[in-house]
């Protein structure tokens, strides 16, 4: 078969592996100049490592792409970095059951009903049946108010916000259950990793075009789609075509859709991310946190992210490389902050926590992605889009079909080895 791919993030290119180690004949279109979409990374002049540009890491239980980089022969590191959270202006380490036990905010009763919650989720397998059920309504009853409003509460709201009320609590469930202590991270990094899977699909005679956007597909019989090339607008016919782009940008691209379709993925809800990276002299976690989360609603960060205390700094010229993190709305003030606004947004918070480091950064960058979140309400399977499209070979895989999972880079290499499946059954 001849198939066209809307995308080279890791669904995009696990859907052309697949297709290309059973020798159908693939091409590849990406807007972008490099591979590797959401997790997609770049490098200063002196890095030996490419860094991504929104924080990325796996679960030792992310059994897709750890496979995958398996067959590929591609080094994967393993570590147990410190995570934590940030609550009253003080740093608690929370990523063991000890922990959890020990931790002096909550009395023991309070420490034990939430651990017992958290171990209850770890092993119920059942996540169908918890779809129905708002996770803010169900939690505080589970857990006590006093930990789900000292923790948990204030990390639904600096990740949801207006949409806090909205989430299911099999979303909730994913989240616990997936969690591992130690993480692991491809050597070279993520855009090392995608490079590399890459040139093994253009081995097996897949081809690449990138910087290259698709603007127009349509099936009138055959599916067909127009790309520019330069300035020169070009079409081509392919037997069949997989969208990995978000479903917003499909619909812009799909005239033909049906409006019924167009409606029912329309309904899906979804947030941008922002991340702005410093370059630093020196750590800023002292206490070599890896990963805090600010368990505060006030707060103009949720998450804060030094890479550099989970894979070596000597990867990156010695410099200690921190993530300031935010999943916001589109329309957020946040996705037209420079990078100067956006420090000036977090300093005093950050001050709070390292009074010193504003001295300690040489560089800085930010970094915007308009869809990075779904937002999974209750009864998520009811709207889930499927892979097979009103267009005639037309297949849709893309973030908003990772359920009942969260997002990752995982999923997508799993829904690229399902639609590729579904596309030579199709055949
Ligand atoms: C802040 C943040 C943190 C994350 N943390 C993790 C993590 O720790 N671990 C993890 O595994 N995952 C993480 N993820 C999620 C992970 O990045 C995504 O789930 C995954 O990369 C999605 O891959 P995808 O191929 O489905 O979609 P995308 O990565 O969005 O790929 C779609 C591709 O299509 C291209 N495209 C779109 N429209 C067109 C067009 N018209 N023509 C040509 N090309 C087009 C895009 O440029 C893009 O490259 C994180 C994401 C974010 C934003």
């Amino acid at each position: 078969m001849k198939i066209a791919i809307i995308g080279a993030g890791f669904t995009g290119l696990s859907a052309a592996y697949e297709l290309v180690k059973r020798n159908h004949k693939v091409t590849v279109f990406e807007k972008d100049s490099n591979p590797g979409g959401l997790a997609i990374g770049y490098k200063e002049k002196d890095w030996n490592w490419s860094l991504e540009k929104h924080y990325h890491h796996w679960f030792t239980n992310d059994r897709s792409i750890l496979e995958l980089a398996k067959e590929i022969n591609y080094e994967v590191i393993v570590k147990r970095p410190k995570t934590s959270v940030y609550i009253k202006e003080k740093i608690f380490q929370l990523d063991s059951p000890m922990l959890v036990l020990n931790f002096p905010l909550l009395s023991f009763l309070e420490r034990l009903r939430m651990s017992a919650v958290i171990a209850f989720f770890k092993i119920y397998p059942f996540w169908k049946s918890l779809e129905k059920y708002k996770a803010s309504e169900i939690l505080p009853k589970l857990m006590g108010k006093k930990s789900y409003s000292l923790i948990w509460e204030p990390l639904f709201v600096n990740k949801f916000g207006d949409f806090i009320d909205n989430i299911s609590l099999a979303w909730f469930w994913a989240r616990i259950k997936k969690r591992t202590p130690s993480l692991a991270y491809p050597k070279g990094g993520f855009l090392n990793f995608a490079n590399y899977l890459v040139e093994k699909i253009k081995q097996k005679e897949g081809i690449f075009y990138f910087n290259t956007e698709i603007v127009e597909l349509t099936s009138t019989g055959q599916p067909q789609i127009k790309f520019k090339i330069g300035e020169k607008l070009q079409t081509e016919k392919y037997d069949a075509v997989i969208v990995t782009a978000p479903s917003f940008l499909f619909l812009k691209i799909a005239p033909e859709l049906p409006e019924e379709y167009k409606n029912s993925l329309g309904k899906l809800k979804g947030l941008g991310a922002t991340n702005l990276v410093l370059r630093m002299k020196d750590v800023f976690f002292k206490d070599g946190t890896y990963w805090l989360s600010v368990c505060d609603k006030s707060s103009p960060v949720m998450a804060i992210v030094e890479h550099t205390n989970f894979m070596d700094k000597k990867n990156y010229h010695n410099e200690h490389l921190l993530y300031l993190g935010n999943y916001k709305e589109q329309t957020s003030e946040y996705f037209s902050f420079s990078k100067e606004e956006m420090l000036a947004r977090f300093d005093d918070y950050l001050r709070k926590i390292n009074p010193e480091y504003k001295k300690n950064i040489i560089g800085m960058e930010l970094f915007k992605a308009p869809f990075a979140q779904p937002i999974i309400p209750t009864n998520y399977s009811k709207i889930l889009p499927s892979f097979k499209t009103p267009l005639n070979g037309v297949y849709l895989a893309n973030i908003e079909q990772v359920y009942p999972w969260d997002r990752g880079t995982n999923y997508a290499v799993e829904l690229g080895q399902k639609v590729a499946d579904i596309v030579l059954k199709d055949e």
